[in-house]
This record gives structure tokens, C-alpha cells and sequence, in this order.
């Protein structure tokens, strides 16, 4: 017997050929081809008997084929025509370059065909119309509504949905109702199995609605719940470690900082406190803009976690960043007694941990001994926020509190629906006498205008400036570090050539990357030409100017983060956004970073327009878009929210049905 579960090769006619290409859709499980939703439908219900078809009508028609052969237009191109009859009267039916459907198509057989009726010189034709043969089942790829789905190399549509509907007689008995009777009267849905028949081979569109609906609904209730589940199990583990508030020297230390905490940063700190001071381990995010202020906050719960004479591990996303706030820690902390130490690669199997607080990349988490007296573990810019790092932590018997960062905008809907075993703590506020960086989007005609102002803005003054190549493929690839060196080669030895440039990508070795840095940072160069996943948070006060290439292929919050790079000493910033699109919806969404400089207002903008898999770029992480319901229906995620509060409050044991069905949302098969 097979299941819903298994892998999509074993069921009937795909194989592991099929099964390898269907990966690239997202489908792997048999489940998962019955949840690959068609996007659009190609309405052939109009039935009409072949006498009384009308040119400029898309029909359905059920003929015996009178003649099938492949001959030759004027230009010498292969077309194949067929004549077909029933009683009302006969049509030509006409295909291009399709010599093999003379195998398929036979004279004396009977077919269903759909498709537009038009004129082909005096005569009505059916222009290459969709075929199926006459049996006894009805008609699914003509006849009726018939779902357009998603496809790639060497899955069509016409595949998948003879698959799909295979896999729903098949499982007709598997899928079994998850939601009570009462929860379905109660919020007017369809049942998950009739939605599912409905959504793939629906009757009419009022069918399509409904079964959305229903789909809808269970997407959102069933990602919120499984987060919720988690958040409720991670809260189950008690914290090791028991810390004690010590006010008086937090105080101290917040007096003696170089500058005074905005209210955002305040409010953060407090939250932070008080759930290092709780029994249940801290599970936070702290989010906030570039240039928010992070740092100091993560800082002030170390030093809670060092006074209670605990240890911190800082993990930040690169060797570069991780040296950075090293410095940044020992600078705000070593005048208070806490010892800070850094891991880099170049010591690797060093495992060391006598500090207080240890910084180093995420593979610190590998190196970890159960006899580290680990009671804080901050994580700036991870994947996922820390999902695997927590499930890593757990196995090694650690159970530490967690402060996660971002500079990512995360909108109030997708925090919600992706994020919600999280606590937010929210930086909204910069610090004082920040400028905002002026910002503009360079259409093609200027872009040589462009080069021309940056020239006279970094030769022979402190200023430097970034240049920015988009990616061509999802996370750095050896295709984009060729782009983005040819880049390179074209602005270093043609449009800059009296300047210092430097490359930064992915594939530079770290000792190389941190020379490059620090050459940069000394100002030995002007220009930094780089590609997008090289450092986010890097801090070079002289750094005035962000260029950013090809910038319609980034998510405005994308951009805004980028931007942030610049604009951090003192001086007037700018940052150009280039761009070959004519396009005037394109050239409008970039103008949006023109008089916006919120974050989060940038991703909310961007939602409307886009999925967050879009907008953030990587899937790592944990972006995705929904399949079928949408971030920006807030009423739907707050009733399914609250549904699976009620869930997750009630102490009941979740049906076996629901389970199941649950566990493709865990964070894993994100
Ligand atoms: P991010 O949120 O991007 O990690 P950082 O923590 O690196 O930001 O802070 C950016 C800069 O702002 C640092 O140089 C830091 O010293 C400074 N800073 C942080 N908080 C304040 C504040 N309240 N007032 C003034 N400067 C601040
Ligand atoms: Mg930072």
C-alpha cells in the first residue's frame, strides 16, 4: 500500500524520471502533487455540436476523426491536419510542428477537442485545440474548466493533471476530514477532500472560490499552529540557568555608554531582561533597521548573563562581522570585567571556551562541550532565525535563552503567520542626528551621468562608495562571481580607471575578503564592487556612496538594507539605484526609496506587490510564499489565529487526521 507520504515515484506512470524533475516544483511527496495548485483555468465548458461552431469561439468538441495527415505550409513549415465530423457537420483542425500526432489522433476514432475557432483563408479551422480520446471516464484536459498548473522542463501541464487526477482517486479514502463538523459549519468551509477535487478539476468558478477558501484557511491556520506548537514545546524545556536581574550594575553600565539608549533601544532591553530573568528559556527576535542600535542591547544581556557568571556565544553570519563585534563587545564591555574572546576559523579546533563571552560564526554551535556554562546564545542574521541552531542546542543537552537579530522589516502579517513561536522586540527608532540617505533611481540614459558624479564625489575626498551586482541565481553562484568580476573588469579598467577598486564575493578566501575589508576600510580604496551577500552589516563611516545594479531584481526592503551600509558617520549619503527597465511600473516601485527611508513601511509596500520568497530573496531564510492564501488578507490570518490559539490552549490531544496533516508544516519541509 502506498500513502499520501510517499515519495511521487511510486505513483503509477511518473517513476524516478518524473520524480527528479517534479523536485524542481517543490514536489517530492505524492501529498505534495495533490497540493500544487493550478494558478489559472482555461475555460473549455462551451459544448457545441461541430455544425454550429462560430469563428472567435473557444469550444468544446466531441468528433470522429474522417482524416489525419502531416503536410507542408507554403513556407515549408510541418503542420498537421485533421478533418472530424459528428452529425451536425464537419471542421479542419490544424496544428504546427507536431509530425508525432499522426500516432495519436486516428482516423475513426473519437476525440473531445478544444480550442479557438478562426479563419484559415475561407475556411473555419480549430487552431492547434487541446485532443483527448473518448472513454469512459469524463473528459479532464477538455470540456469543462481545466487547470493551468505551474510547470518546468519536461512536466506540462496536460502531465499533471492526469497525475493529479490520479492521485485523487487513488487517496479518495486517505484524506480524511481534519477539521470538526462543528469548526466547517461554523466558519462555512468546504470539506478539505472536496476542496482539493474542486480546486484541480472544478465545475464552475463559483467551485474555485470555495475551494480557495478552504485552502486558504487551512494554510494559514495550519502554519500558525504548527509555530505555536513549537513556541509551546520550546517553552516546555526550563532554562538551565536561572538569572538573577542585578539592577543596579545594568545601570551602571547603560550610564557609562558612549551615548544614551534611544526609547526603542530601552524598551528592548527591558524586554530582554525580563525574559532572561524568567523560567521559561527566551525565544526573541530583535528587530530592527540597519544602524538601530543592536549591538548595545545584545551587549547589556550579555553582561546580565556574565554577572550572573553564565557565558554568552555571539554568532554572527561572517568571520568579518564576527571580528567587528568583537571589537564593538570589548570596547562597551572589558572596562567592566568580562573577558571576550574570538573564534575564527584559523583556530578551529581550538576549543577553548574560557570566557565570558565568546564570538565567532555559527559553526561555534559544533565546537560547543557540554561543560560550556552557556546561558545566552545571540544570533545576528541567521537563517531561519535560529530554528536549527535551538534544535542543535537541544540534542547537545544545552538549553540556553535565545536573542535572534534582524535588520530584516518583517510586516506585522508575515511575523504572524511564518514567525509566531518568536517574541518581537522592535528598534522603530534611529538614534539622533542620523541623515537619511538621499536616494536615486538612475534610469539608463543616465547612468553615464551617474559615473561622472560618483568620480567627482570619491576622487580626492574621503568619500568611497559600494557598487552592488544582483544575483543572477538564488544564492551565490560561479555564474555570478564571472558576472560580477566582469563587472569588475569593465568599471576598473574603463569607467573608473584613474580610481582604486576592490572586488569583494562570496568566493574569496576569508584572510583575502578581511584584507580587502580592511584595505577599504583605511581608505586605500574608493570603490567597492561586490555582490549582495558579502557582509551585511559592515560598518565604514567613510563610505558615502551605494550603487546598486540591476536594482528592479531586488525586494525594496532588499534595497533598503543595502542602503544601509552607507550613512553611518556623519556626512551626507546617496545611494543610486541603476536600472535598464523602460518599464514605468518598474521605475515606480524603485522610485518608492525615493521618499521613503522606513524599513518597514519598504516591505509592507512590497508585500502588496509581492510574495516574501520574492522580496527577501532567499528561501534559507524562512521566507516563503504561501501557496494559495495571501499575507495581506489580515482577517484570515487573525481568525485562523485565534483558531489555533484555541488549539494550542486546550490541553486535548490533537486528532490523528490534523497531525498528519500538520506535519507538512513543519519548519523542516520549509
Ligand atoms: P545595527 O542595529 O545595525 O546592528 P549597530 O548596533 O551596529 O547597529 O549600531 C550602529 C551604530 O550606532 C554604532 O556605531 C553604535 O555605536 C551607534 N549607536 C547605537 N546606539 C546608539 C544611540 N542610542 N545613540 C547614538 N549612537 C548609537
Ligand atoms: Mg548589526
Amino acid at each position: 500500500m502506498i500513502s499520501l507520504k510517499d515519495n511521487v515515484s511510486l505513483l503509477p506512470l511518473v517513476g524516478e524520471i518524473y520524480a527528479k524533475r517534479l523536485e524542481k516544483l517543490g514536489i517530492v511527496s505524492i501529498e505534495d502533487l495533490l497540493f500544487h495548485f493550478p494558478f489559472r483555468y482555461d475555460d473549455f465548458s462551451l459544448i457545441s455540436p461541430v455544425g454550429q461552431v462560430q469563428p472567435g469561439e473557444t469550444v468544446t468538441i466531441k468528433a470522429r476523426i474522417d482524416k489525419m495527415e502531416n503536410s507542408f505550409t507554403k513556407t515549408n513549415r510541418k503542420i498537421q491536419k485533421a478533418l472530424v465530423s459528428d452529425a451536425s457537420g464537419s471542421i479542419e483542425l490544424i496544428w504546427f510542428n507536431q509530425p508525432f500526432l499522426t500516432r495519436t489522433i486516428r482516423v475513426n476514432d473519437f476525440f473531445f477537442f478544444s480550442g479557438k475557432c478562426d479563419w484559415f483563408g475561407a475556411k473555419k479551422v480549430l487552431v492547434s485545440p487541446q485532443y483527448e480520446k473518448v472513454n469512459r471516464t469524463e473528459p479532464i484536459h477538455t470540456g469543462r474548466l481545466v487547470p493551468i498548473y505551474p510547470e518546468t522542463y519536461g512536466v506540462s501541464s496536460k502531465w499533471l493533471r492526469s497525475r493529479i487526477k490520479t492521485a485523487l482517486e487513488i487517496f479518495d479514502l486517505d484524506l480524511e476530514e481534519f477539521l470538526d463538523q462543528e469548526i466547517l459549519e461554523k466558519q462555512n468551509l468546504t470539506g478539505e477532500k472536496r476542496a482539493l477535487e474542486q480546486i484541480h478539476f472544478p465545475n464552475n468558478q463559483l467551485e474555485v472560490e470555495k475551494a480557495k477558501e478552504r485552502l486558504a484557511f487551512d494554510e494559514l491556520f495550519l502554519l500558525q499552529l504548527s509555530a505555536l506548537k513549537r513556541k509551546a514545546e520550546w517553552q516546555k524545556i526550563s532554562p538551565a540557568i536561572n538569572l538573577l536581574p542585578k539592577n543596579k550594575e545594568v545601570d551602571q553600565l547603560i550610564k557609562k555608554l558612549p551615548f544614551k539608549l534611544t526609547g526603542a533601544q530601552e524598551r528592548c532591553v527591558e524586554e530582554v531582561l525580563a525574559d532572561l530573568t524568567n523560567k521559561i528559556p527566551m525565544n526573541r527576535l530583535l528587530e530592527g533597521d540597519v544602524g538601530s542600535g543592536k549591538t548595545v542591547v545584545a551587549a547589556i544581556a550579555g553582561y546580565l548573563t556574565f554577572l550572573n557568571g553564565y557565558q554568552t556565544l555571539y554568532m554572527a553570519p561572517t568571520e568579518i562581522l564576527s571580528h567587528q563585534h568583537f571589537e564593538t563587545f570589548k570596547k562597551l564591555l572589558e572596562p567592566f570585567g568580562v573577558k571576550i574572546k574570538l573564534i575564527t576559523s584559523s583556530h578551529k579546533n581550538e576549543v577553548d571556551f574560557q570566557a565570558d563571552i565568546i564570538i565567532g560564526t555559527h559553526s561555534l554551535l559544533y565546537q560547543l562541550f557540554e561543560k560550556e556554562k552557556i546561558g545566552l546564545v545571540i544570533i545576528d542574521e541567521q537563517h531561519r532565525f535560529g530554528v536549527e541552531q535551538r534544535a542543535l542546542l537541544t540534542q547537545k543537552g544545552f538549553s540556553p535563552h535565545f536573542l535572534t537579530m534582524t535588520a530584516t522589516p518583517i510586516p506585522r502579517t508575515i511575523a504572524l503567520v511564518l514567525f509566531s513561536d518568536l517574541d518581537l522586540s522592535l528598534i522603530d527608532e534611529m538614534p539622533q542626528g542620523r541623515i537619511p540617505v538621499k536616494t536615486w533611481v538612475v534610469p539608463k540614459e543616465k547612468r553615464t551621468d551617474g559615473y561622472n558624479w560618483i568620480k567627482k564625489q570619491v576622487s580626492n575626498t574621503p568619500n568611497q562608495a559600494f557598487i552592488i551586482c544582483p544575483l543572477i541565481e538564488e544564492s551565490e553562484s560561479l555564474k555570478d562571481v564571472k558576472a560580477v568580476t566582469q563587472e569588475f573588469e569593465v568599471l576598473s579598467k574603463q569607467v573608473f580607471s584613474d580610481l582604486r577598486l576592490g572586488l569583494l564575493h562570496g568566493k574569496i578566501k576569508p584572510k583575502e575578503k578581511q584584507e580587502i575589508l580592511s584595505n577599504f576600510k583605511e581608505g586605500k580604496l574608493d570603490i567597492l564592487v561586490s555582490t549582495p551577500v558579502v557582509e551585511v552589516g559592515i560598518d565604514i563611516p567613510q563610505a558615502t556612496i551605494m550603487l546598486i545594479e540591476a536594482a528592479e531584481r531586488f525586494g525594496l526592503a532588499q534595497l533598503h538594507q543595502l542602503r544601509g551600509r552607507v550613512g553611518r558617520g556623519d556626512q551626507a549619503s546617496y545611494c543610486l539605484l541603476f536600472s535598464e527597465s523602460q518599464e514605468e511600473k518598474v521605475l515606480q516601485r524603485l522610485k518608492i526609496m525615493e521618499i521613503t527611508s522606513s524599513g518597514m513601511k519598504l516591505a509592507e509596500e512590497d508585500l502588496k506587490l509581492r510574495g516574501p520568497g520574492e522580496i527577501y530573496g532567499t528561501k534559507q531564510h524562512g521566507f516563503f510564499n504561501l501557496k494559495i492564501a495571501s499575507f495581506n488578507d489580515l482577517a484570515l490570518i487573525k481568525k485562523t489565529r485565534s483558531l489555533a490559539e484555541e488549539f494550542t490552549a486546550s490541553e486535548q490531544e490533537l486528532s490523528l487526521p490534523l497531525k498528519k496533516r500538520l506535519e507538512k508544516y513543519k519548519i523542516s519541509s520549509v
